[in-house]
């Protein structure tokens, strides 16, 4: 099959589009979506530093490499790399080569952070103990915890993370079938707050495939291993439901994404965002009095 901007083999089929492209098209078509992702969302301002939350695994290395494409020549930008080591053996080792592997390639400032020095644990301790929640629980918030503390310390602006469209259409589903509609509307951006570095997502229109394809046409160094505790059964099931439906149904991972924009403006009134203070513990910025990783790791004042 020839792509349908050139002559070339295709490489790809996208049945949202009716597109066969070929490597060339295919890596032009995915630029052109984060440009405009980028722009309609505001996601990158004048005299930013944007640090990219960097595991290495497909996403992340595919996210950083495109920040640093579209924005290494403005000079009031910076982009920088921000890894964060929860203490996962046999996987996170590995990974975090290949993101040193591509900072270096890209000469970009590569930031590690690691449980053990921040909270004294790793996530495989937390496990060991056998704590109330699932592994994902505790290494999620601990995580989120501790990228916005080093984006904070680092100098940044914003904080971009990998998650694509696959990732976002399965959130806004499993949100959904939870009735969990507040979560749903955070999932857009809210307003600046103190201590809190606002989140952006670029990839959010780039379907999974496409972003594992980008990655192996420009060759980054990626690692493609899956975490060990990774199991979630609902979002297993989301997940095939979705892809089920997206054969039947090619546009349906946009349609599910575009649903969560249109509501999530007008139900923003409906969940105002709380006024964050700072952690009693930890002085993080917190809703409550505690923040969640506090409350997670049982810390007491
Ligand atoms: S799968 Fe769960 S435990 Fe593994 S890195 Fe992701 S959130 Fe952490
Ligand atoms: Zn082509
Ligand atoms: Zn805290």
């Amino acid at each position: 099959m020839k792509c349908k901007k050139c002559n070339k083999t295709a490489i790809h089929f996208q049945p949202y589009s009716g597109a066969h492209l070929c490597g060339f098209h295919l890596i032009e078509d995915i630029e052109r979506k984060v440009k405009h992702t980028i722009r309609q969302h505001s996601m990158v301002g004048r005299n930013d530093t944007i640090a990219v939350a960097l595991s290495g695994g497909k996403d992340s290395s595919v996210l950083l490499y495109l920040m640093h494409k579209l924005f290494h020549q403005r000079p009031d930008i910076t982009i920088i790399a921000i890894s964060i080591d929860e203490g996962i053996s046999g996987y996170r080792a590995g990974t975090l080569e290949h993101a040193k592997e591509l900072t270096q390639k890209l000469g970009v400032e590569h930031i590690i952070a690691n449980f053990k020095d921040e909270y004294g644990t790793t996530l495989d301790e937390i496990v060991a103990k056998g704590g109330e929640k699932g592994p994902c629980s505790y290494c999620g918030a601990l995580r989120k915890h501790l990228l916005n503390k080093t984006a904070r310390e680092s100098g940044a602006t914003r904080l971009a993370v990998g998650h694509n469209l696959d990732d976002e259409a399965q959130t806004v589903m499993m949100n959904l079938l939870r009735g969990d509609v507040e979560r749903l509307v955070r999932m857009s951006p809210g307003c600046v707050q103190p201590g809190l570095i606002l989140r952006s997502k670029p990839l959010r229109d780039i379907p999974e495939k496409e972003v594992a394809l980008y990655a192996l046409q420009k060759g980054l160094p990626v690692d493609f291993s899956e975490c060990p505790y990774a199991y979630s059964a609902i979002r297993g099931e989301v997940r095939d439901m979705l892809n089920d439906f997206e054969v039947r149904h090619p546009g349906t991972k946009y349609s599910v994404l575009r649903s969560q924009d249109k509501l999530a403006e007008p139900l923003r009134h409906s969940f105002p965002q709380a006024v964050l203070n700072q952690c009693s513990i930890c002085g993080e910025p917190t809703a409550g009095d505690t923040c969640q990783s506090c409350k997670l790791l049982g810390r007491k004042d």
